[in-house]
């Protein structure tokens, strides 16, 4: 398995009870993340909706509302490779305001609210969405 880089900003939660941010995933990978995790033995085919229905993405598919690899007990299969979104996760950009900010929909927003992140982090974040409309040039928001 090709670990993704250690030193790549990450936000890591704690909360190991909790795994809503893998059911009903929305996800989208980048190209480097698709390319990690076939490189573990993975069919993008397999793991992620076909792109015809999401506008040109490659977006993570759910089976019975869970994460593609979300283990039966509730962890990551795939944790040390998971795509760079998964890996900022509660951190999001804010498309109307152009901020990086926590997600609504984290069960422990108000937690992460309160936290500090680093440039990095943050400068990730942009990055990433940067890279997906990059890899999506057809992609408009406002459609
Ligand atoms: S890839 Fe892992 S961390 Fe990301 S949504 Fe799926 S189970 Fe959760
Ligand atoms: S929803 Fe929030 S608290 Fe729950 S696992 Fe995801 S990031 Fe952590």
């Amino acid at each position: 398995m090709i670990d993704i880089d250690e030193d790549e900003p990450k936000v890591k939660c704690g909360f190991r009870d909790c795994h809503q941010c893998c059911l009903d995933t929305e996800m989208l990978l980048t190209t480097s993340d698709l390319e990690r995790i076939e490189k573990a033995g993975f069919d993008r085919n397999e793991f992620c909706l076909d792109p015809k229905q999401t506008g040109g993405f490659w977006q993570l598919r759910n089976i019975n509302g869970r994460c593609f690899f979300l283990d039966e007990k509730g962890r990551c299969s795939i944790y040390r490779i998971r795509p760079l979104g998964c890996r900022l996760y509660p951190l999001i950009l804010a498309l109307d305001t152009n901020e990086v900010i926590i997600d609504e929909d984290c069960r422990e927003k108000e937690w992460f609210k309160e936290q500090e992140y680093t440039k990095d982090q943050v400068i990730s974040v942009h990055s990433l969405v940067s890279t997906l409309l990059l890899e999506n040039p057809d992609y408009s928001f406002s459609d």
